[in-house]
């Protein structure tokens, strides 16, 4: 496909490429139309996985993970970001500002204040509501809205209580909302953004694939582009972007690859009702493609014909 041309994760896309598409259409660099397409969809509340409005952790705090990369050397990232809602402009930073790649914790806050970026509760009402349901029940919890997405109450799991029961009946489509937007732009250069507030309810101080490099993101300006989104701990298992980046150097097609990469992924884990990952992928010839591993997961184009919100190419286990 002739650049300039951007993916995103999941029908949130249009958000993003709302924000950024114009820019890259005339000419703007890939790293600020991802950077800038994943800013937009972290400011906005209604996006409850990503940025302000993101599902808490356990103990009712939310925590943001993001990295952002153009090129093996060219890569930053923050983890387990309380205090600011930008997690992927943040990363931008670390990446131009430090001779680091990734920054965590309270340290990444405090970075963030230094770098002047202007702090933020990041627990919204809704989300709120939504932690205080989920704590005095987790199987009440909206199943229209959160279908087959309950992980295991943390308290419970770290003392070995089995949950199989109670996630048996829900539905198979699981929500998982990453935002990893990749970018080719009309120089032909590459750049890929991955955004999230993790798993919801997670253990505090968990951090998935998302802000890890080659795992949630993976950027080579010589091979291609790959990112995920789903159950971190499968994605991260098999090092899922740098995995994918990798076949396609070795001359695999983006489906092909990604396909190896979920195979694997099926092949290595006992999976899960609710164990979801999905990948893109984006060859510099501008060829690329989208694939899950179970059904639900969707993916937006965004080309000089407008976007597109679609299906994967593939779905493993339809
Ligand atoms: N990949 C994210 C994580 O594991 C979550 C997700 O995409 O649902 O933190």
């Amino acid at each position: 496909m002739t650049p300039p041309l951007m993916l995103t994760t999941w029908s949130f896309g249009p958000v993003g490429a709302d924000a950024a598409f114009p820019a890259l259409a005339q000419g703007a660099d890939a790293l600020d139309a991802v950077v800038h397409a994943v800013t937009a969809i972290e400011d906005d509340p209604d996006i409850d996985s990503v940025g302000v409005g993101g599902l808490p952790d356990a103990g009712g705090r939310v925590s943001l993970d993001a990295c952002v990369m153009t090129d093996p050397d060219r890569a930053g990232a923050v983890a387990c970001l309380r205090r600011h809602p930008n997690p992927a402009a943040v990363a931008r930073r670390v990446m131009e500002r430090t001779i680091h790649v990734m920054l965590v914790g309270d340290d990444a806050d405090d970075f963030a204040d230094a770098q002047g970026f202007a702090p933020r509760e990041l627990l919204t009402d809704d989300a709120r509501r939504i932690w205080e349901k989920w704590r005095s029940d987790p199987g009440a919890i909206d199943r229209d809205k959160y279908k087959g997405w309950l992980p295991p109450r943390n308290v419970e799991e770290l003392r070995g209580v089995d949950v199989s029961a109670r996630r048996a009946d829900l539905s198979r489509e699981p929500h998982h909302d990453t935002v990893g937007v990749l970018a080719l732009d009309t120089r032909g250069r590459l750049a890929g953004a991955c955004s999230t507030s993790g798993m919801a309810f997670k253990s505090p101080g968990r951090v998935g694939d998302s802000p890890i490099i080659g795992q949630g993101l993976y950027v080579d300006q010589t091979a291609g582009a790959a990112c995920a989104t789903g159950t971190g701990e499968l994605i991260t298992g098999v090092s899922g972007s740098f995995l994918i980046v990798e076949l396609m150097r070795r001359g695999a097609a983006p489906l092909d690859a990604i396909r190896e990469t979920l195979e694997r992924i099926a092949a290595r884990f006992t999976l899960q009702e609710e164990h979801q990952t999905a990948f893109l992928a984006l060859r510099p010839d501008g060829a690329w493609a989208s694939a899950a591993l179970r059904p639900g997961f969707k993916h937006t184009i965004t080309t000089a014909d407008g976007s597109l919100v679609q299906p994967p190419h593939l779905v493993l286990k339809p």
